[in-house]
């Protein structure tokens, strides 16, 4: 067996699945679809300390995928052993959106417009599973990636209570794909979303596309993991072919 049929077979086991039958493809935004990660890096620190709280930069690659309002209130804790306020919370994460606006137009992900005509070429729907507010890259979403995302397929900061790592915003992403968890997969370059996925139940494909240990992504439960969108978009057609072995043998 191929490391990737291997990955798929463990996944199969662990999960008591018999096969996987791909309808839907689950996409993370920030860090896999557009290039973003550093600016909201940049923005979360800088904003941060402007309050008097403490994040560097390299944290907030940690944070990556919660709603902001659990960012904030992670490091508001940890520093005065209580919760921020609701209206605290609420004015620095617009300042936070602010400062990342500063930052030029994030450039889509090299490797994700091209894996995304090969989506949309099987068939399959793409799902957008985002922990972000941020309406600028919301928007941009449309021009970026035209006619792929309605409302319809998205999953923001918006629809949900708990936020990644918990399972709820991939479990909502399967209900607007009409999906079971052995129905899709998941494309996410964050600990936290990939934790979210796992526990939705979704087999789950970590891309490294930032400063992160990828050992990180293999500990937070990927069953697979590539270094790029691009290394996964190459593999893509083995990937598939791997899938739909295993639903053939049904
Ligand atoms: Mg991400």
């Amino acid at each position: 067996m191929s490391p990737i049929q291997q990955a798929i077979a463990r996944y199969l086991k662990s999960s008591g699945h018999s096969y996987i039958n791909l309808k839907a493809v689950l996409f993370d935004m920030d860090g896999v679809l557009f290039d973003s990660m550093p600016y909201h890096a940049d923005a979360w620190h800088t904003v941060m300390e402007r309050h008097g709280l403490h994040l560097s930069r390299e944290e907030a690659f940690l944070h990556e995928g919660r709603t902001g309002a659990s960012t904030i209130n992670i490091v508001y804790q940890r520093q005065f052993g209580k919760d921020a306020t609701p209206e605290m919370i609420e004015e620095i994460y617009a300042e936070k959106s602010r400062e990342f606006s500063k930052h030029p137009e994030p450039k889509r992900m090299p490797g994700a417009w091209e894996l995304m005509q090969k989506v949309k070429a099987a068939s399959l729907t793409p799902i957008l599973v985002t922990g972000s507010g941020q309406t600028s890259l919301l928007e941009r979403l449309s021009h970026s990636y035209p006619d792929t995302f309605d409302r319809a397929h998205m999953v923001t900061a918006f629809d949900v209570k708990w936020g990644k790592p918990h399972p709820e915003p991939y479990l909502l992403g399967l209900q607007k794909a009409h999906a079971a968890p052995n129905e899709a997969i998941v494309v996410e370059n964050a600990p936290i979303g990939v934790q979210a996925g796992v526990a939705a139940g979704i087999f789950t494909i970590a891309v490294n596309t930032g400063p992160l240990d990828g050992q990180v992504l293999l500990d937070a439960g990927a069953n697979l993991l590539f270094p790029s969108m691009q290394a996964f978009c190459d593999q893509w057609e083995q990937v598939i072919q791997a899938i739909r072995e295993t639903a053939s043998r049904q």
